[in-house]
């Protein structure tokens, strides 16, 4: 049996047999034979995995792992619509290049590339902007591999509830073989990035959020400080006058040493001496996030990250945003608990997706991190109460500690998801533990 592990290297499961399946016919095999396998008890699992960049325990699995990288690239695309289809294996980083002979670039990403496409809508994955959605929105059209091993075809006009609900599936209704994208023409990001006085930012936050494409933050607990990144569209080669893409220069000294061989030492440092952290912040926040380019839109969106943390994310409603951060500060000082991490702040558009945690409302996304070499559950327990207290959702792929009662005043429409999850997988084919533990 060979282990597995997630990006963060706690999560860990020994499947019972791996698979690198190439076709979808090889997958509708493997999970029609576990769903005629032994009893509800002992019955077979199958479990899809993408990048494994989920913190949470949502991909593991102790039956069949099916790894779907041979199951990657662009299947079609369709030139008058924007639109595109991808195999489910395919990776985020990849996608920029598939789309740039066509002119296409994805509407809006998060502030990495290196998930499956299938894990990222699965999950509820998310970049920032008020007017733009997770990349489960930006999905048309679906293949699935349901439980029964039947392969199915679901968008808006075909099998309407299960698109509706396997645009953020939690890997519980099928294995996704191919996703329709709807794409923009290719663009030009403008970034501007600042640090600014946190009360400042708080004053205007709603007018920034609705002013800037894509706006968020990071404030350095122990700092009075955040480092604003404030990202405008532009039409593809347009953009301020004078602007450029980042040297390669200051891409190696501004992402790679400082944000990550740096910031590791650091975190190395106050793991060992918490004391110095609130300095260390200080430090931080002025030294860091003072720049200004631009360049094509993944360019900017994503960047590296090679410093190993563990991440819970709340989606709250918009407005909430101011309280949830001064509530974090007091309760912080109060726990006396020194945080090397800073706090990311997001937001999004609401959507219609059942378990998408923007459903149904305009959302301000915060997450919170810490080094895994530290201890976070104390932190991560206290701050959980802070966002259940202002409605919060937990991002599915990132830590939490809710149970699937917990999900029902959350999700108005968590029956629809259930009931198509009792079509799409009668026997359970696809559950794990983390399934067991969210859905009734
Ligand atoms: C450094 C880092 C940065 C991150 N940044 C962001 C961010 O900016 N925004 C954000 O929202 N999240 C972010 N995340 C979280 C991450 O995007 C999600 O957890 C995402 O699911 C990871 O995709 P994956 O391919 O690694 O999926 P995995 O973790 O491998 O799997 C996640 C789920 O998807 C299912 N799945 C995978 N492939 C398939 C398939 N073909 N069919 C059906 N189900 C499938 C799995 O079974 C599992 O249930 C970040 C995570 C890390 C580690």
């Amino acid at each position: 049996m060979s282990e597995w592990c997630n990006w963060a290297g706690d999560q860990r499961c020994y499947p019972s047999q791996v698979l690198h399946p190439s076709t979808v016919q090889e997958i509708s095999a493997v999970v029609g034979a576990a769903a005629d396998s032994g009893s509800p008890l002992a019955k077979t699992t199958v479990k899809a995995v993408g990048a494994g960049h989920s913190f949470t325990d949502i991909a593991l699995t102790s039956g069949v792992q099916l790894r779907l990288d041979g199951l990657s690239g662009l299947q079609g695309v369709d030139r008058e619509a924007l639109q595109v289809t991808l195999a489910g294996g395919t990776r985020l980083h990849n996608i920029p290049a598939l789309l740039a002979p066509y002119g296409l670039a994805l509407t809006n990403m998060g502030d990495i590339d290196r998930q499956s496409i299938s894990g990222a809508i699965s999950t509820g994955t998310h970049g920032t902007g008020l007017a733009f959605g997770g990349i489960a929105t930006q999905v048309v059209g679906l293949t699935l591999v349901i439980g029964t091993g039947e392969v199915v075809h679901c968008s808006a006009a075909e099998n309407a509830e299960l698109f509706s609900a396997a645009r953020v599936g939690l890997g519980a209704l099928g294995i996704i073989v191919s996703v329709t994208l709807q794409c923009v023409p290719a663009f030009t990001l403008h970034a501007v990035e600042r640090p600014e006085p946190l009360a400042q930012v708080m004053e205007s936050l709603l007018e920034r959020q609705r002013s800037t494409d894509h706006f968020e933050f990071y404030w350095f607990p122990h700092t009075s400080t955040a480092l604003t990144k404030s990202n405008t569209r532009y039409p593809l080669g347009q953009g301020p006058a004078g602007v450029r893409p980042l040297s390669a220069r200051a891409h190696l000294v501004d992402d790679v040493l400082v944000s990550n061989k740096l910031f590791s030492a650091l975190c190395q440092v106050t793991a060992k001496v918490p004391s110095v952290i609130p300095r260390v912040n200080t430090m931080a926040s002025q030294l860091t996030g003072n720049r200004e380019f631009a360049d094509l839109s993944h360019r900017v969106f994503a960047t590296e990250r090679t410093v190993r943390f563990r991440e819970m994310e709340y989606a709250v409603p918009l407005l909430e945003i101011p309280a949830v951060l001064a509530e974090l500060d007091v309760m912080i000082k109060q726990r006396g608990f020194t945080i090397s991490f800073p706090v990311e702040v997001r937001c999004a558009a609401g959507d219609d997706i059942p378990l998408s945690t923007a459903h149904g409302r305009e959302t301000g996304y915060i997450a919170i991190h810490q080094h895994v070499k530290i201890d976070p559950f104390d932190y991560f327990h206290a701050a959980e109460e802070i966002f259940r207290a202002h409605g919060g959702r937990p991002h599915w792929g990132k830590w939490h500690f809710l149970q699937s009662n917990d999900f029902l005043a959350l999700y108005p429409e968590l029956n629809l998801f259930d009931r198509v999850h009792n079509v799409a997988d009668p026997k359970r084919v696809f559950r794990n533990t983390y399934l067991d533990r969210v859905l009734s």
